[in-house]
């Protein structure tokens, strides 16, 4: 390990950002018209180079394992990533292709289902505020609080009047845990209406991807303008400077993955971090045989 602080050089032929991140934020307060977004698109990136794409991936892996150790030996910030997508948007792919290679000392995932019956005895954040990263974790949501306003909003699980108050209270909370010293970085993983049926199609066809099809899905699928009103709303209303949303186009699969780590990247090497201090006085010393 030969990095000390990795905010690499800008040459896009090392180690340097593959694109501006930017591109892909949510400025806040500009409203979102999620049909404006081409779920397609590749910005910062030739769509036609999907087998650099793919390469580039496992150098941003590097960069990300060296980072993410970092991170680890720093101690110090708390990294929470979130990602959101339609059901097979590819929220356990882009966790697995991201984060291929990284210790999983100091990582977590948590995946929040169905809320179970003690979970909805309190309010909507206590299952999720336990799951918080604490000093050197990185922990990625899949699912997230947002569920509180997409399919309790679009099926009705509580009244209207309750779930409209909660972007209030999510920006609270993230501003919190962000003035308490947790970055956050939040991921719409937008994928078509006609990706999703290929994707869910394809899990009936593949006798080995069976087991991925929930005929459960086939509602929210069946609600899909419900959904994408839903999310234009908390991509509008939810992204702050602290707690930004990235809305990913995430048909190709590969254009998903390095974008979604290259805003790990440059979101961690924006920390500045450094190594600890080495112990006093261990110069010199020689370990007995
Ligand atoms: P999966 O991610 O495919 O395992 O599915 C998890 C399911 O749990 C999805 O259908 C989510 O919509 C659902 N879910 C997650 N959070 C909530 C919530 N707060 N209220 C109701 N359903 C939820
Ligand atoms: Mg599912």
């Amino acid at each position: 390990m030969n990095v000390t602080n990795p905010s690499g050089p800008t040459n896009p032929d090392s180690n340097g950002p593959t694109f501006d991140i930017d591109r892909l934020r949510v400025k806040p307060g500009r409203p979102v018209r999620l049909a404006d977004h081409d779920t397609r698109a590749t910005p910062g990136w030739d769509p036609k180079n999907k087998d650099g794409g793919k390469e580039r991936l496992k150098q941003q892996n590097k960069i990300t394992e060296e980072l993410q150790e970092l991170l680890w030996a720093n101690g110090r910030e708390r990294i929470l990533v979130v990602l959101q997508a339609m059901d097979a948007g590819g929220k356990d792919g882009t966790i697995r292709h991201v984060f291929e290679g990284v210790n999983p000392t100091g990582v977590k995932v948590v995946s929040f289902k169905k809320p179970s019956e003690k979970e909805l005895a309190h309010d909507y954040l206590w299952r999720i505020h336990k799951h918080v990263p604490g000093d050197g974790e990185l922990v990625i949501f899949n699912r997230s609080h947002y569920e509180d306003v997409l399919v309790v909003r679009v099926e009705n699980l509580v009244p209207p009047a309750r779930w409209r108050k909660r972007y209030d209270h999510i920006i609270d909370f993230e501003q919190m845990l962000a003035d308490e010293g947790t970055t956050i970085i939040k991921l719409l993983l937008h994928i078509s209406k006609e990706e999703q049926r290929q994707r869910l199609q394809d899990r009936l066809d593949e006798p080995d991807k069976n087991w991925k099809f929930d005929p459960g899905d086939l509602v929210p699928r069946s609600k899909w303008d419900q959904y994408q009103e839903a999310f234009e709303e908390l991509l509008s209303r939810t992204s702050t400077e602290d707690a930004p949303w990235y809305i990913i186009p995430a048909d190709r699969k590969w254009y998903r993955n390095i974008a979604a780590s290259e805003i790990l990247i440059q979101t961690l090497q924006g920390l500045n971090m450094t190594y600890p201090a080495p112990a006093a006085g261990i110069e010199g010393i020689e370990i007995p045989e």
